[in-house]
């Protein structure tokens, strides 16, 4: 039974938000949404997992995360857990039926951003969870323990960046209006997969 309390999520002042269109879809298949450190307990608990480490191990992966700039010009990465891959790619939570199978305990980045937000209102919610992993790193913190595991155990996600680049075939075809089922069968979404899956699903 899904706890309503979790689909009324609020995470640092902002509310959840809840679209299974085909753009978002989209996101699950290429840009899998990271977690923040509080998304673990609340993961593993769904999943009747007891250990975090087992967590990580069996439905996460290590990425690079997502490049961040300062003020002064410099940029730099902040590591994150994305949740794995399907052998046949797209993220391991995402059903037969296109549907997350996790919805109520979705990650951070899928449950508080989707692709109708204004891109102002994206980066705030994003900075306040990049924020949480990097006191959690500065911490040593369970998040960036699990990270370093799954580091070593070379667990590890495809850059993010390469594989918004990979998308953008695809999502540009959602955007001409195409529905997804189609653009599956297309050539910019096999190559896409194709190159994706070189990379590292696994
Ligand atoms: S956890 Fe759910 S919403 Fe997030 S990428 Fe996976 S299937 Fe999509």
């Amino acid at each position: 039974m899904i706890n309503n309390s979790l689909l009324q999520r609020i995470e640092f002042g902002f509310t959840r938000t809840a679209c299974s269109c085909d753009e978002d879809v989209l996101n699950c298949y290429f840009v899998p949404g990271y977690l923040i450190p509080d998304d673990l307990s609340r993961l593993a608990d769904h999943l009747s997992v007891e250990n975090i480490f087992d967590l990580a191990r069996d439905y996460l992966l290590a990425s690079p995360g997502p490049i961040v700039g300062l003020n002064t010009g410099e940029t730099f990465r902040i590591p994150t857990l994305v949740p794995a891959r399907r052998k046949e790619g797209g993220c391991r939570f995402l059903d037969h039926n296109d549907r997350c199978s996790i919805h109520a305990v979705a990650p951070f980045a899928c449950a508080f951003a989707d692709v109708h937000l204004l891109g102002e209102e994206v980066d705030r919610r994003s900075a306040s969870g990049l924020r949480a992993i990097m006191l959690d790193h500065r911490t040593n913190g369970i998040y960036s323990q699990c990270w370093m595991y799954l580091f070593q155990r070379q667990q590890l996600a495809p850059d993010v960046v390469q594989q918004r680049m990979l998308m953008q075939p695809a999502l540009t075809l959602i955007k001409s209006g195409l529905p997804l089922a189609v653009v599956k069968t297309t050539k910019a979404w096999s190559l896409g997969r194709i190159l994706g899956a070189n990379q590292s699903d696994q």
